[in-house]
């Protein structure tokens, strides 16, 4: 199964929200739409988009504010992030862009420019993410050759655990709970039981194990899993 691009949107404005989303799903991404900050951070809670699209001028808080919380969370701050504007003067494009936009458009912004942005962003942040490696510890994870090393000994795993300990390496000492998980390495929309995590938290650990590694994956009781140093 291929996984979903998801794109949220936010935008109070009705009008221009479904339209975006539309032209977005036309061009086969999965759009999840907000019409307030906290719409889009009560989404963020649980899901993960591969980038976001946020409007200035928001009832709930501005633009920038909004990402300012995004650019301070662990999960997502990588997210790439386009500013939306009816505004034109450049000092709110550059206000914007310190803030940590990636990129800004003014509004009205055509569909096809709109795109062509979204594209351009996209393939710089998965090409990023693919020749990642992460290390903590004794564990390194190299994404783009596919490889989990314990000191210098290889592990097998599955695709599953391995984008599984990938998700721990990118949050280290932070608490993911069961559905973040889910949400993260199995995508949001679709339906898989809370267990499943379990078990393959299971079989990560007996994959670590061998190496005196299996106790890096803690169990959290009641809220989920942490990496931690051994
Ligand atoms: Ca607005």
């Amino acid at each position: 199964m291929v996984k979903q691009t998801t794109i949220l949107v936010v935008e109070d404005d009705m009008a221009i929200r479904e339209m975006m989303a539309f032209s977005l799903q036309q061009e086969g991404y999965s759009p999840v739409k907000a019409a307030s900050a906290h719409a889009a951070l009560e989404w963020l809670n649980q899901g993960r988009p591969d980038l976001v699209i946020i409007d200035w001028g928001l009832p709930d808080m501005t633009g920038i504010e909004l990402i300012e919380v995004i650019r301070r969370d662990q999960l997502i701050k990588a997210v790439p992030i386009i500013m939306l504007t009816a505004r034109g003067e450049e000092a709110d494009k550059v206000k914007g862009l310190e803030t940590g936009a990636d990129d800004y458009l003014t509004k009205p912004a055509s569909v096809a420019e709109l795109l062509a942005r979204i594209k351009a962003h996209l393939r710089r942040s998965k090409g990023f993410d693919d020749s990642e490696i992460l290390a903590f510890e004794a564990l390194t994870l190299d994404s783009q050759a596919h490889q989990v090393k314990v000191l210098n000994n290889p592990i097998n795993l599955s695709l599953t655990e391995f984008k599984l300990l990938k998700l721990f390496l990118m949050n280290p000492n932070k608490l993911l709970a069961r559905e973040q998980i889910l949400n993260h390495v199995w995508g949001r929309n679709v339906y898989i039981d809370d267990r499943t995590v379990d078990v393959h938290i299971l079989r990560l650990r007996k994959a670590l194990k061998p190496h005196n590694c299996e106790k890096m994956i803690q169990t959290v009781r009641g809220a989920g899993y942490k990496l931690v140093a051994p």
